[in-house]
């Protein structure tokens, strides 16, 4: 069995994005495609973890109810999808806090915005801690311009503030690291999102299966707005920034229906009651 987490966030929420917003009213749009992404779950009989940016439920508080009525659980994935390296333990908390109250304490688990757990902001899983979290997905254990821990086990482990890269026994919180692969020598990740647009579809199969095959759940991410490219305002950024927000993103939902059709995925709730 393996993972899977849709990041739900809009079209102002990406990092590659948002750094060069300067005036534009952030105006949600990508809200208006959860109707596509829950029809898409429940064509391929999948139930999924909402990692979801809490200033969408501030705005449309129904998303939250979409969700749990179609059996789906809710995660935090920040308040307004700041990166921790631009927060602080104080700050996080008083963001969990709020979410909370927004969802009715029914969140168990994170994922940092940009996968920005790392040794400078791993004061975050002392906050999750104190706040009752049951688990975190937000290491890659591959190395990329944007993020990444190297080194950092592949399977499911306990994590603390203190070790973030292997299981520490006495930690509380369970770290559910993305999958990677091996291509050439060289480990990258391929667990979704950019990387399911941009490697030929056999990795990222091959990848589940490798996965499957040592027991270890594959897992997975999605943005919102790469399942809903049609709601996506078309923003002029520089190349590079360009090309990894938007390469194949009109092949995306495809993709994600195939791997969905093609192998079992669940919520990380339900695979931690599962074990
Ligand atoms: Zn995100």
């Amino acid at each position: 069995m393996n993972i899977i987490g849709i990041d739900f966030e809009d079209w102002f929420h990406p990092h590659l994005i948002k750094k060069h917003l300067t005036n534009e009213k952030k105006i949600p749009r990508i809200i208006d495609g959860i109707d596509k992404i829950l029809e898409l779950l429940r064509k391929t009989d999948t139930i999924a973890t909402f990692f979801v940016v809490g200033e969408l439920i501030e705005f449309r508080p129904e998303i939250l109810d979409k969700i749990l009525k179609n059996d789906h659980e809710i995660a935090f994935h920040s308040m307004y999808h700041d990166s921790l390296t631009e927060s602080n333990e104080e700050k996080f908390n008083i963001e969990i806090e709020k979410f909370a109250k927004l969802t009715g304490k029914r969140s168990k688990g994170f994922r940092a915005p940009s996968f920005s757990l790392n040794y400078s902001t791993s004061w975050a899983i002392n906050v999750l801690e104190k706040n009752d979290y049951e688990y975190d997905s937000s290491i890659v254990p591959a190395k990329t311009s944007m993020y990444g821990i190297t080194n950092a086990q592949k399977e499911p482990y306990r994590i603390s503030s203190e070790i973030i890269e292997k299981n520490n026994p006495s930690a509380k919180i369970i770290e559910y690291p993305l999958a990677v692969t091996n291509i050439l020598g060289k480990k990258i990740p391929s667990c979704g999102g950019f990387y399911l647009r941009t490697l030929p579809m056999k990795v990222s199969k091959d990848t589940i299966k490798r996965y499957e095959s040592n027991n270890v759940p594959a897992t997975y991410y999605v943005h919102s707005w790469e399942l809903t490219p049609e709601l996506m305002p078309d923003i002029s950024l520089p190349k590079k920034d360009h090309f990894i927000t938007f390469h194949n993103i009109r092949k995306t939902f495809d993709r994600m229906n195939e791997i969905l059709q093609n192998f079992e995925f669940t919520s990380f709730e339900k695979y931690q009651k599962s074990l």
